[in-house]
Parts: structure tokens; sequence; C-alpha cells
């Protein structure tokens, strides 16, 4: 029997973001953390992997509160000479003129570099496409989606990197799928169909969004103006993406096979997408988080050596602390409960729960039992979101002794909120939360979380042992009204009956519940257990495709 040589595919990771590091911001959230997690793990690892990303000029936004209590939005021009330039470029064709695209380079993690195309330079007249992350108009995301897309796909072109898989990190990467088509209907002069079943065994894909809505669609029209279609015509296109060309459904018809970013959303996305003729099978793959990143050295060591966590806990608490004093003149006081929630304001996040039903939770701020710190940006435009933030912003006016709002959530911020609270809340409505990962990153720490029953938190927690989980059981079918009153009284109940009094009256079960939390979690959610998963799941079987194929007898 033949022998199959093994390799290690060479794998090029497209995403509109990516999370490194407070210092290069072109990140919004969790897809750009994760992004920026699983390069890292990649280069502890010695994975061979490339990054395909966007040098975003002003970042998403930062947000700061005002006087008046409301965010408002500050756009500062981004100084990024620090970053290498190739002194390579690439034309994309978009909405009638050529686009020249710098590509620029992260390198500070070897194995698995970082290559961010660029239109705002010097004398470019195209500053506008790489300008805002998520910002602009419909015609200003698809020009950056080209960029990332049919740009990415040249650049390693023009850098010389051979690629064995494309991994699309979300819908956004989907017109690199166009590009391989393209090339192989123009170079190779495949039919479209040939071209398309042959792309399919170099592609595959993760989807994170559980909410149709959130799932990028465009009009056929528009992709045609903004020359999207790169050589394709309008049949092609809406045998791949449908009309309106659906960017997720045209990345399931482009890839091998696609993962869904936990348990509970693989049936998620497996029902959402049933109707999608063509489609990958969506397989699950829980995201992790890069636990050198996340976790602090001195609770891993006490962890290791089985040494007292308490210690280090407090140490990341009052640093916490610390931070908090510096930016609000808020003073916490340490030896009492802290409660962290940072978070996107979005409204299925409901980050204002806790604060339902004041008569039960008033007292307790009032008395400096709980304290909750908050943190989250809300899209520019999302104007109910800045409205969840405006209604923090009260209640930490009100109860300055207890309640603090940070503003302008990023990255340095998330490190300290997930290793200094004592609990990290999580109540989304369900099933909206496709994984969450700042969980994880708290749990790592030992900061226990309470959460509902959605994303990782199904896989991971065990009530009373490594966390509470927040069950709300209901015969009826839970709606908009009755899920926020159910969910908030067994969130009262699990913080009335569990969480406070085992602060206050039971430190050694709290000790071991950190340490179980710890335990559960450093490898079973890190990023280096996703990425293996990744190679074995979505690389190697994408993989084996082309060899399958290399082995069947040519036709004549
Ligand atoms: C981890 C992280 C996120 C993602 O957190 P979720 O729990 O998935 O919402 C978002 N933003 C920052 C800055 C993070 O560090």
């Amino acid at each position: 029997m033949a022998e199959i040589i093994k390799k290690q595919p060479k794998v090029a990771y497209f995403c509109m973001e990516y999370g490194l590091s407070h210092e290069l911001p072109i990140y919004a959230g969790g897809l750009g953390v994760l992004a920026g997690d699983f390069l890292k793990a990649a280069h502890d690892l010695n994975l061979p992997v490339v990054g395909i990303g966007i040098l975003w000029r002003q970042d998403y936004t930062e947000q700061f509160i005002g006087e008046d209590g409301r965010p408002y939005d500050l756009y500062p021009d981004y100084d990024y000479s620090n970053i290498k330039d190739t002194g390579k470029t690439v034309t994309v064709r978009i909405r009638g003129e050529d686009v020249i695209c710098k590509i620029r380079l992260v390198d500070q993690y070897a194995n698995a570099p970082l290559y961010l195309l660029d239109t705002n330079y010097p004398g470019s007249p195209h500053g506008w496409i790489t300008n805002r992350l998520y910002g602009g108009t419909a015609q200003d995301r698809i020009a950056q989606e080209m960029v990332l897309g049919i740009g990415g796909i040249r650049a390693l072109k023009a850098l010389g990197i051979e690629v064995d898989v494309y991994h699309f990190n979300e819908g956004h990467a989907v017109f690199a799928g166009i590009e391989l088509i393209r090339e192989k209907m123009h170079g190779q002069h495949m039919s479209f169909v040939d071209a398309w079943q042959e792309t399919r065994r170099q592609v595959c894909f993760t989807t994170h969004t559980p909410v149709a809505a959130g799932n990028e669609s465009h009009d056929h029209g528009l992709l045609q103006h903004m020359e999207a279609y790169n050589g394709l015509n309008h049949e092609q296109m809406s045998r791949l993406g449908g009309d309106p060309f659906n960017m997720t459904a045209a990345a399931l018809r482009l890839s091998t096979v696609a993962n869904a970013v936990s348990k509970l959303h693989g049936q998620t996305a497996r029902s959402m997408w049933k109707e999608v003729r063509d489609a990958a099978p969506i397989i699950s793959i829980t995201n992790g988080v890069h636990t050198p990143t996340w976790q602090a050295d001195d609770i891993k060591e006490a962890f290791e050596r089985g040494e007292d966590l308490w210690e280090p806990h407090m140490r990341h608490k009052k640093e916490l602390l610390a931070y908090i004093k510096e930016q609000t003149g808020n003073e916490l006081n340490p030896d009492a409960l802290l409660v962290g929630f940072a978070r996107r304001a979005a409204a299925y996040k409901r980050s204002d729960l806790i604060f339902r039903n004041a008569e039960v939770i008033e007292p307790l701020l009032k008395e400096g039992k709980i304290q909750l710190v908050f943190s989250g940006k809300a899209h520019p435009r999302d104007t109910l979101g800045k409205e969840i933030i405006t209604d923090l912003v009260k209640m930490d006016r009100k109860y300055s002794n207890s309640v603090v709002f940070l503003e302008n959530y990023n990255m340095n911020i998330a490190r300290l909120l997930v290793r200094g609270s004592d609990v990290w809340l999580n109540n989304p409505k369900r099933p909206l939360e496709a994984s969450g990962t700042s969980g994880m990153k708290a749990a790592m720490n030992g900061v226990l979380n309470v959460s509902v029953v959605d994303g990782w938190v199904a896989e991971g927690c065990q009530h009373g042992v490594s966390g509470w989980l927040i069950c709300t059981v209901c015969k009826e079918p839970l709606t908009d009204i009755n899920e926020d009153e159910l969910d908030v009284q067994n969130l009262y109940r699990v913080l009335f009956d569990e969480v406070i009094p085992t602060y206050y009256n039971n430190r050694e079960k709290w000790l071991e519940m950190m340490r179980a939390s710890i335990d559960m979690s450093h490898y079973q959610f890190s990023a280096q257990r996703m990425i293996r998963e990744y190679y074995e799941l979505l690389y190697n079987r994408t993989y084996r495709e082309q060899e399958k194929k290399n082995r069947e007898p040519a036709m004549v």
C-alpha cells in the first residue's frame, strides 16, 4: 500500500481584524482577539501559518463618556510608521479604479507572520478603504472586503508564499474564494464549475454569528458596481451566494468543511444554514484563548505548585482597583465582592440585567456588599447600545462606591478585569452567544464565572464546582419578557444563596473553586488546543481532499 506522506499543510488565515496587543489597534472585539490569539498559538507551536488582514488607520472607535454621561466616538489617525513595509504592492480593481495596496508586515511572531494590506498611505487616492474598521457605507464595506479577499490572495502570490489551505475566519474574506476561482478560469482555462470545485478543496471556513441579521449580504447590483464579481458573472455569483449575495452562504459553498465556535453554536449554525444547498458540513471547534497572554504568571505558578491562590489574586484585584481609582476617582473596597462584566454593548448581551429589579439589588449596592465593574464599547451607529452604556454610567454616578463604568474598553482593560475581578458575569439572551471568550480568560485566572448556559460555558463550568450556572428551566417557550424576568430571578438566587455566602463565609470553598476553575479551563479553553483541532479537523481534512484528487487517474 502506498504510504501517505504526511506534512503539516501551510495555512493562510484571513480575518478582517486582529487583536494582538493594545498597541496595534486594528480590532473591534472578540473576533479580532481570537484571530490574534490564533496567531500567537501558531507561533508557540511552530505551525506554518500566515495571517492576512488590514492595517486600519483609525481603528474601530475610541469611545469615551462625555460630561452628559453619554458615549462619544473619537477617530485618531494612528502612526504606523513602525510597521514594516515589504516594499511590495498589489492592485485590486474597485469601482472603476486601480487601487494600489501596500503590503505591510508584523513579523513579531516569526513562523506566523501577519501581512496587512494598506491603501491609506501618503499620496494614495484610496485612503478611505482601509480607514475605519466596520465604518462607512455598504460600498465601503464591499471595497474593504475586496482588499482583504482579492488583495490578500494577490499579496500571497506577490510575496511568493505557497499555501495549501485558506481559512476564512468569518464571511468577510469570501472574495478570496472568488479570486481563487478567477485565477483558475483565466490562468488554467478551467470551467467555472471545475474551478469552483477545485477551490473548495483549498478552503475551510469558521462562522461566528448565530443571528441571521449579523450575517452580511449584499445586493448584486452593488457588487457589480463595485466590480466585486471579479470576472465572474451574475449566474455564477448567484450560485455561490444566492440573491442577495449572502457572504456566509457563499463561504459555506466555497469550503470543504466549516466550523462553528462551540458545541451549542454548532447546533444553532446547522439549523440556521440547513436551507443552503451544497453547503460544507458545519462541525464544532470551540474557541480558546492564548494562555500566556491572558493567564497571569503568578496565578499559573501558584496553581502548578499547589500554593495559595488568594495572595496573587488579591494582588491583581488591587491592581484593578488602583486603575479604577486613577481613571474614575471611584474607590472600591478590596475586601468586598467584585463582579466584572465587560462586553460589547449589544442589546442581547444584557449588561444591565442585574439592575432589573431595583428593590432587590440596590440595597446590596448601598451596603457595598457587591461591587460591579462594567466596560464595553457600542458600535458607533448603535443607538440602543449607546443607551445601555448611558444607563450604566447613571448607575456609576448614583453608586460611585459600588458601581464603575470604565470607558474605552480594550485589551488592556480586559486584561486587568479578567484577573482582578472575583466573579465574571455573563448573561446574554440564548442562544445568541456563539462562544464567548472573556469568561475563559477569567476562568484560567481563578475568577469564577456566573453565567447562563450558552456558548463555551455549557462545555466548561460545573455548577458549584468551577463556577455557577444561571439555569432557567421553563416549560413554555421563552418570550422576550419572561426570559429577562426568569433569568434575573435565577441570577439573584445564585448571587444571594451561593456566591455571596461563599465569598464572605467560606474562603476555603472559594479557593477550591478557583482551583477547579483553572483546572477546567487552562488547557480545554486554550488557543493551543483550538489550533490543534483546526489542524486535525479542518486543515488536514481540506488538504486530504487535494491529495485524493491528485491520486485520481487523469480523465482521458
Ligand atoms: C476577550 C475580548 C473580547 C471578547 O469577549 P466576549 O466574552 O467574547 O464578548 C472582546 N474584547 C476584548 C478587548 C477582549 O479582550
